[in-house]
């Protein structure tokens, strides 16, 4: 079932951040990587971290090119103030020159469009950096917005397509993504074209909050979830609502990490592929998602 004709692609997301989604994402790819070929992603690309849990080597580098922002051309403007004044983000500087902050910038062009004298124009700009990296598990995709950038779900999208083409090249039979945390833009982007979300939940009430509105998300775009409930021992009775919240949806629970006080030495020592029973846990769940899949 696990080919590289047709890769799995497995989205690990969680309301928000915090959950243990990394750590999840890294040792489910490492599991599958015993066996098949695996390409990581980290859509993460607001608050990438996976590259710092897995030692790796890069390999390309490029550019990420986001969206056009004003620039004033300062030869045609004659300091009318008008930009100035419809500006709703605040992002055009008064003066004797007037000029555009580029990071409040939103890109709207309401500027471009009203300015008398045609001295603005929209403008592309590198906004961040892709990266292919190896790793001892496999391909590695990752990314990095530049501080005050934004617009990270088109960015998240390109790195998607980019691990894509990194398992067609190597034959991987899966695609292992860190999604972005949250519901917002960046982590639908993050779903788009997933077989599976695993969701990673932990157990406290604004973790079961969190996982049920992802939950409501992943359910409008009509894509199938798991649950892996993290350090689920540490309040039974918040883990039970969970379970009993999914039993009721018929959502299933692939994995219940205990918490392992030894989890967060191997993260703080970079000790990965991480070990003990928090680790074996997380593999077990693999099993349960292949047996889902497979079912
Ligand atoms: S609207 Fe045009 S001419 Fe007027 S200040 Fe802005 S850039 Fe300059
Ligand atoms: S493009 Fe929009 S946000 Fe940017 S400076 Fe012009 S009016 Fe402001």
């Amino acid at each position: 079932m696990l080919t590289a004709e047709n890769p799995l692609r497995l989205t690990v997301i969680s309301g928000k951040g915090g959950t243990g989604k990394t750590t999840v994402s890294a040792q489910l790819a490492y599991r599958i990587s015993r066996v098949k070929r695996v390409v990581l992603a980290d859509c993460d690309v607001d608050a990438p971290n996976l590259h710092v849990i897995l030692k790796h080597r890069v390999l390309e580098e490029r550019d990420f090119v986001g969206m056009k922002k004003a620039k004033i051309n300062p030869e045609k403007c004659s300091s009318c103030g008008l930009c100035y004044e419809l500006c709703r983000f605040d992002a055009i500087v008064e003066g004797e020159n007037y000029s555009v902050d580029e990071t409040s910038c939103e890109g709207c062009a309401l500027c471009y469009h009203a300015c008398p004298e045609k001295a603005v124009e929209m403008v592309e700009g590198v906004r961040g950096k892709i990266f292919v990296s190896e790793t001892e598990i496999g391909k590695f995709v990752h990314a990095i917005l530049f501080p005050g950038e934004e617009n990270s779900g088109k960015l998240v999208m390109e790195v998607k397509e980019l691990a894509k083409v990194e398992a067609k090249k190597c034959g991987a039979a899966a695609i292992v993504v860190d999604g972005a945390p949250g519901v917002g833009c960046p982590v639908i982007a993050s779903l788009a074209n997933t077989d599976l979300s695993v969701v990673v939940t932990e157990p406290t009430l604004s973790g079961y909050s969190d996982m049920r509105r992802v939950i409501d998300l992943t359910d409008h775009f009509r894509i199938k979830s798991v649950i892996i409930i993290n350090k689920y021992d540490l309040n039974v009775e918040v883990s039970n609502k969970i379970e009993n919240y999914c039993r009721d949806r018929g959502i299933e629970i692939v994995g219940k990490i205990p918490f392992d006080e030894s989890l967060p030495e191997q993260i703080a020592q970079l000790s990965f592929p991480f070990k003990g029973l928090a680790a074996e846990e997380i593999e077990a769940s693999w099993e349960r998602i292949l047996a889902f899949i497979s079912g």
